[in-house]
């Protein structure tokens, strides 16, 4: 069987370490998530998603335990060596669009794959592609404040795409929308990750959103459990 495309091994994570405030927010978290699988992150606020989410990435370190990106244990090396594991396999969607004001839908798109080596007319007919998926290709010349909520975040969907991720990380990829548009939105995005047969790890407060993913993990008090929702 091949590596598990994200394998957190026993992660534990303190902040204000021996501080009187100090909040033990992951106390042993252990999840594989494999090739292909679309994994749901139910938790209350403040339960340390965010916090997971970005020690998965590679944005944050862990005090103990280990981070592997298809079989490759990141956990100590250097900054570089783990910026490039990340800009080569992880995509990042927030709850926020973040995409840069001044640019078109197709240029945010196209920007990180020019960061990455690939020439222009090559990005731009990847993001053209992506967006065409989303159903947003006729946006593609207008700016983010020129797009509505659903369009915005469909965007962003591409450009956490852009550089072909082996693994995406979402923070309340929808949290930001209305019941109708989210589901609808969070559609397009189950149908552009089942496509690229992508693995995810998606953090959601939504059961029903979660439900639609392939499994449910728990974050609670610091640590993991599964099962139905
Ligand atoms: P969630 O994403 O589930 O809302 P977070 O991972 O953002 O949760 O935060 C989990 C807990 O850790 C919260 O109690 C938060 O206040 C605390 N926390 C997050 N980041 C820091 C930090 N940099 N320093 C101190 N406490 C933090």
């Amino acid at each position: 069987m091949s590596d598990p495309v994200l394998a957190l091994s026993d992660i534990t994570k303190t902040y204000n370490k021996g501080a009187p405030n100090a909040v033990d927010v992951l106390r042993g978290i252990t999840l594989d998530v494999t090739a292909g699988e679309v994994v749901a992150l139910v938790a209350p606020s403040g339960a340390g998603k965010s916090t997971l989410l970005h020690i998965a990435g590679l944005l944050d370190t862990p005090d103990t335990g280990t981070v592997a990106l298809s079989g490759q244990n990141l956990t100590g090396q250097s900054d570089r060596r783990r910026t490039l594991a990340r800009r080569a396999d992880v995509g990042f969607i927030y709850q926020f669009h973040h995409l840069l004001p001044e640019f078109s839908a197709l240029e945010n798109i196209v920007l990180p794959q020019l960061s990455a080596g690939v020439s222009k007319t090559d990005a731009e007919a990847r993001a053209t592609a992506l967006l065409d998926q989303v159903g947003v290709a006729h946006r593609a010349d207008h700016r983010p404040a020129e797009l509505s909520g659903g369009e915005q975040q469909r965007v962003a969907f591409c450009r956490a795409l852009a550089n072909a991720p082996k693994l995406l990380l979402a923070d309340e990829p929808t949290g930001n929308l209305d019941p109708t548009t989210s589901d609808q939105v969070f559609g397009a995005l189950m149908t552009l990750v089942r496509d690229t047969g992508l693995s995810a790890l998606i953090a959601t407060h939504n059961l029903e959103l979660a439900n639609r993913m392939d499994r449910i993990v728990r974050l609670d008090a610091g640590r993991l459990s599964t099962g139905p929702a």
